[in-house]
């Protein structure tokens, strides 16, 4: 398509997972796009976030599982012990691996991927440049999936740089080095992902959170529970505490945290800072052209994720609404129907929200406290993972499923699950959600013996009857 005097019908800004897929589906709808990337294809998602974390987990993870491989009656001579060299090397592959993908996705698909930092001209026109030399794209729509970027907090007398042993994520994923101790500030998804991957390489670990319970954007039994398991494996954890300031020690830093228990001084090799994003929205222009921001990013003014300027879209971490990979994609994909003359709507009813940490955590919908909160009357029903038969065989027994639902008619609002293989069972609860399916559909429902996922069937039958077949 194109033409007149367009050189596309959408240029996206941005590779992450919000822009590229946002590219390939315009592309795939018959449109000519190019997506512009000042850095790497895939986005923090792919370089920085998502897939080397998680690759980081995977090892921690094999390597407690061979620990206690005796449990279920496995001999392992020798000491199982990290290869933290070998560990990274492996994130490095995967995440070349990955990034390679996306380029070949990006020419199978017909899109053109122009390396440079993209600026605004006009409403449409954009400017990219990359070592000096510049290039002007013109387009009917643009699509801004700028993403987002780490920020330093500023504590007092903290360093700011990796060098010094302060980290950020970014610095965390590719780390220079495996610490004897860390103090992780943060207590959100990221903060606790690192913290259960450096406990397991053998750090000294403490998490310092705000508020009362990790995770706090979850129902509050799953930072509870998380909190427990992380004592298990020996991760300090202070809550409702903030680091005041720190001093720099031989080895380190001295951080004083004070919180409502008192104040205390906290010794680490590293830390690392697990909170702070900004979005990445400077030097491009924006409100020359007149695109309306506000303090977190794009202001976008409608659900077909146009901004006030109706031929540029916004999506995903630039945004600052909801920072996942996965509704990045979804918004991408809403943006690029809509650039391409369909007539779509975002929808964030189901958004599944993962954390990474064994246990593993998700929920999807409203959590117990938000349904009630928007007035509902609501049964719960929660079922573990103890007496399952697959979760006894598997050795994976800690961890609960939770439901929420409305009481007149059932409707399923939320689930959350923490416990084996939560990220992935969740989708049942995506489902159930986004279908606003009720309870005794779900009841109704054949779940496989043995499976993880029958103890969602029996949370739903504890929701809809106040209990299950498997109730003492
Ligand atoms: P990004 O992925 O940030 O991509 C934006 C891209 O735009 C970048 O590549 C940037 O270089 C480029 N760009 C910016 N400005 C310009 C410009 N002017 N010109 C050209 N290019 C530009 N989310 C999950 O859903 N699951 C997870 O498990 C998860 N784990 C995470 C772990 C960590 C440690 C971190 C930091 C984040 C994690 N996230 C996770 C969040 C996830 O990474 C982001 O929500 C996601 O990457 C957002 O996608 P995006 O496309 O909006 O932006």
């Amino acid at each position: 398509m194109a033409g007149g005097n367009f050189d596309a019908d959408v240029v996206v800004i941005g590779a992450g997972p919000g822009g590229y897929v946002a590219a390939i589906h315009a592309a795939q709808l018959g449109g000519k796009v190019m997506c512009v990337e000042k850095e790497f294809l895939g986005g923090t998602c792919l370089n920085l976030g998502c897939i080397p974390s998680k690759v980081w987990i995977a090892s921690v993870e094999r390597l407690n599982l061979v620990k206690h491989a005796g449990d279920l009656g496995v001999k392992v001579s020798g000491t199982p012990e990290a290869d933290f060299d070998a560990m990274k090397a492996r994130v490095e592959k995967i995440v070349k691996t990955q990034r390679g993908g996306v380029g070949m996705l990006f020419k199978k698909n017909g899109v053109e991927h122009v390396d440079g930092f993209a600026s605004f001209v006009d409403i449409n026109t954009i400017e990219v440049e990359k070592d000096g030399k510049k290039r002007k794209i013109a387009a009917k729509n643009f699509i801004i999936a700028g993403g987002s970027s780490v920020i330093h907090l500023p504590i007092e007398g903290l360093g700011k740089s990796a060098e010094e042993n302060v980290w950020t994520s970014d610095d965390a994923v590719f780390a220079p080095f495996a610490p004897k101790s860390i103090l992780v500030v943060g207590g959100g998804a990221v903060g606790v992902e690192f913290a259960y991957v450096f406990n397991g390489l053998g750090a000294k670990t403490t998490v310092v959170e705000m508020m009362p319970n990790l995770i706090p954007m979850f129902d509050e039994d799953l930072g509870v529970e998380l909190g427990k398991q992380f004592k298990k494996q020996g991760i300090d954890v202070v809550l409702g505490a903030t680091v005041e300031r720190a001093v720099k020690t031989k080895n380190g830093w001295k951080c004083t945290v004070k919180g409502a228990a008192g104040t205390q001084e906290i010794e680490a090799q590293v830390v690392l800072l697990g909170v702070g994003r900004k979005s990445n929205t400077d030097g491009m222009n924006l409100e020359k052209i007149g695109v309306k921001l506000h303090e977190r990013g794009i202001g976008v003014v409608n659900g077909k994720m146009q901004t006030n300027v109706p031929n540029i879209y916004a999506i995903g971490d630039v945004i600052g609404k909801i920072q996942l990979a996965h509704v990045a994609s979804m918004e991408g994909i809403i943006a690029s129907e809509n650039c391409m003359g369909k007539d779509k709507l975002m929808d964030y009813k189901a958004v599944p929200n993962c954390v990474y940490t064994i246990p593993e955590i998700a929920s999807v919908g409203l959590s117990e406290g938000e349904a009630k909160a928007q007035g509902y009357d609501v049964t719960i029903g929660t079922f573990n993972f103890r007496p399952n038969g697959k979760a006894m065989a598997a050795a994976e027994q800690d961890g609960f499923v939770k439901i929420v639902a409305e009481k007149k008619y059932g409707e399923v609002l939320g689930m959350s699950i923490v416990g084996p293989h939560a990220t992935d069972l969740i989708h049942e609860g995506v489902a159930a959600v986004k279908l606003e399916a009720t309870l005794d559909y779900m009841t109704d429902t054949i779940h496989a013996h043995p499976t993880f996922a029958e103890v969602i069937l029996e949370a739903f039958e504890t929701a809809a009857h106040g209990k299950s077949i498997h109730t003492l």
